[in-house]
């Protein structure tokens, strides 16, 4: 099977260090190994009078990756309109924030259908589509009717909410009922195709058989792949960046036996910030004793910029770090060092390597790979204290994080100061049972199960073929805590702590 992956953007490999952001860092390097083309979007813009689409096509290892122009009129209203100001929200459950025209929608389309044809110029013998993310939920449909018979296959990288929520969706129905042109939809949890198949059910008046459902476009299977690391490999690389000159400056930044706390987000609404810096700032005033004993170090990336609620969330954040800075700071100690900037992934992996406490609060999050990242990083003799928001995908697996309600601020800054007093067996017990699951579901397997299943739905949906021959099951999914190994761990009360 010669794949072919599409996404909004590619990631550029420099020096082996992915753009910013999980779908890129995650599937860099199965391209690269697999032999997989990527096709995404430049980041230029091509107006009408360029008639063919244009692809510079580069090769990644024994993959490539080509860039598409994508036109210029159509693609602010496709990006910033459509997909971010209108999806993103309402995929995260933020319909307070949807702004969108019927324009904008037009123009999703229409970058929709251009891509189609764009791919069309990589289709070959034995090739198979799959479809990255929310910016294109009706590509396949587009292929399809371009006549594309081959296996077309969808994931969504990010959460897909309830059934009325999706409803704030201007043109849903449409939209979705498109999607069931992919053979395959795969999804991050068991929440989130739940969800989905509700819709499809309750809007739509779907027969829904199990996890399937048949649409003029034929059968559509629906199934869970939580995307993963590869944990070995990112711990390797947090023990060889432990030496990296910026790893070492933080380190010897520290006041003598200071703790740090790490935050590792793009500057986005969904990932909790305002209510994360809120938690910190109510641990220090509710125990002054941690004065000058710890520090949280809170990376924000920007991103987005151009949007409204973007920038203004980027200004309501500063504020709030500089007035807990202001308050709590000292002449040679700042509670929080803020950086709008990126990093590569080699220094985030010694950075999080240094923190005792990874403090992951989304409100509400797809996967959230960072949360992997931070556990994969630690030193297993002395390994630090994963906090995580239970709305983030990543929570379904990483159940001996001490989980936690991002909405509940009191809760955080309690949960957070627990997390600092660990003592080093209960945090050993907690890393062991995390890192087992990350090795569990790699990014390996998310790619490796995900192409069976494509191949195995689309069988299911050629008349003569016997299915059987590629008979397909889900892995179990969110498979339940290792109890008997764990017992210790009842005395703990982090909030939404699973263990009974
Ligand atoms: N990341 C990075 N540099 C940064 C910040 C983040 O390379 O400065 C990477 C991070 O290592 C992770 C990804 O971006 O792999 C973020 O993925 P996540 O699923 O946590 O969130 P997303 O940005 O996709 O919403």
């Amino acid at each position: 099977m010669k794949l072919i992956v599409v996404s909004n953007r590619v990631a550029r490999a420099t020096a082996n260090e992915p753009l910013t952001g999980g779908l890129a860092a995650a599937l860099l390097p199965v391209v690269e190994k697999t032999g997989a083309i990527w096709v995404g979007s430049s980041d230029r813009v091509r107006d009408r009078s360029q008639k063919d689409p244009f692809a510079a096509v580069e090769a990644l290892g024994a993959g490539a990756l080509a860039m598409v122009e994508l036109p210029a009129a159509h693609y602010a209203g496709y990006y910033e309109g459509f997909a971010n100001s209108a999806l993103w929200p309402a995929l995260h459950s933020r319909l307070d924030l949807v702004r969108v025209s019927h324009e904008d929608y037009k123009s999703y389309r229409e970058v929709n259908a251009f891509m189609a044809r764009t791919l069309l110029r990589f289709r070959k013998p034995d090739a198979a589509f799959w479809i990255q993310d929310y910016h294109f939920l009706a590509l396949g449909a587009e292929l399809r009717s371009l006549g594309v018979s081959e296996p077309i296959g969808f994931f969504l990288h990010t959460p897909w909410p309830s059934a009325t929520t999706i409803t704030g969706v201007p043109n849903h129905r449409e939209l979705i009922e498109a999607m069931l042109a992919y053979d395959l939809i795969g999804f991050q949890t068991v929440d989130d195709r739940h969800n989905f198949l509700d819709y499809l059910s309750t809007e739509l008046n779907y027969a829904v058989d199990g996890d399937t459902v048949s649409s003029r476009y034929g059968i559509s299977r629906c199934a869970v792949f939580p995307i993963g690391i590869d944990a070995d490999k990112f711990a390797a690389q947090a023990v060889r960046a432990s030496s990296h000159p910026e790893v070492s400056r933080l380190r010897r930044s520290l006041l003598d036996g200071e703790k740090l706390i790490i935050g590792v987000d793009r500057l986005d609404y969904s990932k909790g910030l305002m209510h994360r810096i809120s938690a910190f700032d109510q641990m220090l005033t509710a125990q002054p004793g941690l004065h000058r004993a710890v520090s949280l170090l809170q990376i924000a990336t920007p991103s987005r910029g151009t949007i409204d609620a973007y920038g203004a969330l980027q200004g309501e954040l500063a504020k709030l770090v500089s007035d807990v800075n202001g308050r709590h700071g000292e002449v040679d100690w700042t509670p929080i060092r803020y950086l709008n900037k990126g990093f590569g992934q080699t220094v985030l992996a010694g950075l999080y390597r240094c923190a005792q406490v990874g403090l992951v609060t989304p409100v509400q999050d797809g996967m959230n790979l960072v949360a992997k990242e931070y556990v994969a990083a630690q030193n297993p003799v002395d390994p630090g204290v994963l906090v995580l928001s239970k709305f983030a995908g990543a929570a379904d697996e990483l159940d001996s994080a001490l989980l936690v309600n991002p909405h509940d601020v009191q809760g955080m800054a309690r949960t957070l100061a627990l997390a600092l007093a660990m003592p080093q067996n209960e945090r050993r017990m907690r890393w062991e049972a995390m890192m087992a699951k990350l090795r569990q579901r790699s990014i390996h397997t998310w790619f490796s199960d995900y192409v069976a299943a494509l191949q195995a739905a689309h069988l299911a949906n050629q008349p003569d073929d016997d299915a059987s021959e590629v008979a397909w099951s889900e892995p179990p999914i969110a498979s339940a805590p290792h109890r008997a190994e764990l017992p210790a761990l009842r005395s703990v009360s982090g909030e939404g702590f699973r263990f009974s």
